[in-house]
């Protein structure tokens, strides 16, 4: 087998330890895919692949990935999130106001008074969206897309 050349190719996480190293053997819960352009692709755990790709990419990528569970885990049980009377629940993090409110049986998120379209099934569901939203940057640019298109329809409606 060759000792060098292999590159990352993905990383995934099991869940529990139901994977094995194809290497080493040693049992796994996340998993990196490395392929090496004359022997194929294996699966391998974080240390066989950081030698074998000669990187560090699946140990920082691993580091990365811990917290993040981790920050999603507190964010979830954070004591910041607030039950309003009429049922809302509402959070502010990295400067946006998100809040989640029953829709039927179900559980719809917004982020600075705009409401979101789709419903999540449990509150958990909703509040991991809402995590995701935030931690992605795709909240923050929404928000400042509409925030935009509100003000040229402002400007073309006052004629200026
Ligand atoms: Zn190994």
């Amino acid at each position: 087998m060759p000792q060098s050349g292999w590159g990352l190719l993905a990383s995934d996480d099991l869940g529990d330890l139901s994977g094995n190293c194809e290497l080493c053997g040693t049992e796994l819960r996340y998993i990196f895919a490395i392929e090496h352009p004359t022997w194929g692709a294996m699966a391998v755990g974080t240390d066989c692949c950081d030698r074998l790709t000669m990187t560090t990419e699946a140990s920082e990528y691993h580091d990365r990935y811990i917290k993040l569970v981790d920050m999603r885990k507190r964010f979830v049980g954070s004591s910041k999130w607030k039950q309003t009377p009429s049922g809302f629940f509402t959070i502010k993090r990295a400067g946006i106001a998100a809040f989640i409110f029953p829709n039927g049986d179900k559980f719809r998120v917004g982020f600075d008074g705009v409401e979101g379209k789709v419903d999540y099934d449990t509150l958990l569901d909703a509040k991991l969206r809402i995590f995701e939203f935030i931690e992605s940057g795709e909240a923050a640019t929404y928000l400042a897309n509409r925030k935009k298109k509100l003000a040229e329809r402002l400007r073309r409606k006052l004629g200026f």
